[in-house]
């Protein structure tokens, strides 16, 4: 275990450091972090807030939700999330850790609030809310649309709302650095429909975008408003990308597989049986 855990959001302009052992890591799936993060649960570390150093503060951006609970701060620049505090703790993602903090994922919350398409598959205890004795303030959850057709999304400030009008074509978890960095998440889950399946109700002039400069196809969209990572075109490849946990409806997909396993985090395991490949996989 090293002292000091490094971390960075993806286009490196805020980094922080954690000094001395991490005390917790957890997931949590209530419907902020699905949506903050764009996938199907969060996994944070909370440590004493003096154990923690940011840099690049001036890049950060923070959403204070108006029915109260805690703020959500991401890079305005690439949306990545990254820590808030609570009184004297701070909220660290994990999935921007570039080191291995040396702990690992205790146990899942807000299971009352997971999403449809994602079943819990490890051996962790699971909370509904907050573990027991944990006081905090409780969390709005959004109350799930009853689907009438299409499944609906949209971000965490409510500013983007979209609705995926094509059929789904591949759902997949990929663990990829990159994905790590941009939803600050143990993996992706993404859902790829048609170039044109997505269509935007309201809020596309809020949409940022990131281009990984040395990547040629990598970019993260996401609400400027919130950091919620959203809906993403790609022409090169002829399909549009969807992050699963920004839908407020079951797109009755199923991922079928694990991507870019070479890249997962050290600290999460794969507790599933579906198929996993090293790196890209254009099928199953
Ligand atoms: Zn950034
Ligand atoms: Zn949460
Ligand atoms: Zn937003």
């Amino acid at each position: 275990m090293s002292a000091m855990t490094r971390a960075s959001c993806l286009c490196g302009a805020v980094t922080w450091t954690l000094a001395g052992p991490v005390p917790a890591m957890f997931h949590c799936h209530c419907t902020r972090c699905r949506k903050a993060h764009g996938t199907a649960f969060a996994t944070y570390v909370s440590a004493p807030a003096q154990s923690v150093a940011l840099e690049g503060t001036g890049d950060v951006t923070c959403w204070r939700p108006p029915q109260g609970g805690d703020n959500r701060c991401f890079c305005r620049r690439c949306g990545s999330v990254v820590p808030y505090s609570v009184e004297d703790t701070v909220f660290a993602p994990a999935g921007n850790f570039d080191d291995d903090p040396g702990v690992r994922p205790r146990w899942h919350m807000f299971v009352r609030s997971r999403a449809p398409w994602y079943e819990i598959r490890d051996g962790l205890p699971r909370f509904e809310t907050y573990p027991p004795g944990r006081a905090a303030a409780p969390v709005v959850d959004r109350p799930s649309l009853d689907p009438p057709g299409r499944p609906r999304g949209s971000c965490l400030c409510g500013a983007v709302a979209f609705i995926v009008e094509g059929e789904p074509v591949r759902c997949r978890y990929c663990h990829c650095g990159r994905c790590r960095k941009a939803l600050s998440a143990a993996h992706a889950t993404n859902m790829t429909t048609a170039l044109d399946g997505v269509r935007f109700t309201r809020g596309e002039d809020m949409l940022a975008r990131y281009q990984v400069p040395e990547a040629r196809f990598f970019a993260t969209v996401f609400c400027s408003g919130c950091g919620s990572p959203m809906p993403r075109r790609h022409p090169d490849h002829r399909f549009s990308v969807v992050p699963l946990g920004s839908l407020d409806d079951d797109p009755g997909a199923r991922s079928t597989g694990h991507i870019f396993v070479a890249s997962k985090a050290p600290w999460f395991d794969i507790a599933d049986d579906l198929p996993q490949q090293p790196a890209y996989s254009p099928g199953e």
